[in-house]
């Protein structure tokens, strides 16, 4: 068997260990410093090629060569690697500018806008927030208790029977009706006073039409004090929406109304901001009903873990669905969940 020399034996582990190295590679730096490892000018087959200067002259006639097709070899798989990786990277880069061409500009192209209801909500947050409120996101998902039960709300209670709730299969669990879930959340975790203002979406299993949707957005206040009063949270209604139609002048006026989880409860409906002798938006009357309010009713206080005797809540609440809807006079509830361009273009 021919002996073959321990040089020509370390030189071949050497290019099967550059050869696994490069196969690992993904930038340039990491190229350049195994081709430095190896073939530079301390790299290990530059080193271990030299040895062969040690050599009898015999066997440096018969293993030169050998040496020299090793070293032939290794040059190859190096520029063969270089060449992969630099086409890999310009793919990568051109694969790039194809998905976020942020320039990308067509004559066709439609303008982004925000959705009326984003903007009625950050104008209810502004003013809101301005008048010392903080907001308060609340949950969609609720439980029978914060939905129904800790409102004064009991399972037998007629107004059940207008709420129309999504129920889930999961025991107790349902998509909250109102907003008001908020509240008998903070009256259980907070300790009074606080002034928290909420809005967000509530849901009723009810057939839809242009008024009625089974998804609708609400918007609510709460004050909780050891003094509260009935002509406290009147001013603030009609300050709300004197700030929200930018309309100093905006008069309100209230009439007796019941909800379960005040007492007493009103109505507060506002002058028409479109008209001064009646239009169709207020159906001829001049005023508008904005919503339902009152002083939190003690028995809400007392489930929620509150001292009635100490404190007095109000509230006041309203279809923030139906205020979008007043804003920019959209007579038709389902063009605000639906996805028609030609509608969200106008804003
Ligand atoms: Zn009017």
């Amino acid at each position: 068997m021919e002996h073959v020399s321990p040089l020509i034996i370390r030189l071949n582990t050497l290019h099967q260990e550059l050869a696994a190295e490069l196969q690992a590679i993904k930038t340039i730096a990491e190229f350049e410093a195994i081709r430095n490892k190896f073939i530079g000018k301390q790299g290990s087959i530059t080193i271990e090629s030299k040895n062969i200067k040690d050599l009898s002259l015999e066997e440096k006639r018969t293993t030169g060569s050998i040496v020299q097709d090793i070293r032939k070899k290794v040059e190859e798989l190096i520029e063969h690697t270089q060449q992969q990786l630099i086409t890999r990277l310009q793919q990568e880069v051109e694969l790039q500018k194809q998905f976020f061409d942020v320039t990308a500009y067509t004559t066709n192209a439609l303008e982004s806008s925000v959705h009326p209801y984003t903007r009625v909500i950050q104008d209810l947050e502004d003013i809101t927030m301005n008048m010392g409120f903080e907001i308060i996101y609340g949950m969609e998902l609720e439980t029978e208790f914060a939905n129904f039960e800790a409102l004064n709300i009991p399972v037998d209670h007629p107004a059940r029977e207008s709420h129309d709730t999504f129920w889930l299969t999961l025991p107790g669990k349902l998509l909250r009706t109102h907003t008001s879930n908020v509240q008998s959340h903070m009256l259980q975790e907070r300790k009074p006073p606080f002034a928290i203002t909420t809005m967000g979406r509530t849901y009723r299993n009810e057939a839809t039409d242009a008024t009625h949707d089974y998804m609708f957005m609400q918007f609510e206040i709460m004050i909780i004090d050891t003094k509260q009063s009935l002509s406290n949270l009147i001013a603030i209604a009609q300050e709300i929406f004197r700030c929200f139609f930018k309309n100093n002048e905006l008069k309100s006026r209230i009439r007796p109304g019941f909800f379960p989880f005040v007492e007493p409860g009103i109505e507060v409906d506002i002058q028409c901001p479109f008209c001064q002798n009646g239009c169709s938006i207020c159906k001829r009357t001049t005023w508008i009903e904005a919503g339902g309010a009152g002083l939190v009713h003690p028995n809400v206080l007392e489930l929620c873990g509150v001292d009635s005797t100490k404190y007095t809540a109000c509230a006041f609440g309203f279809g923030l669905t139906r205020l979008v809807m007043l804003k920019y006079g959209i007579n038709d509830v389902r063009l605000l969940h639906g996805c028609s361009l030609d509608f969200l273009k106008q804003f």
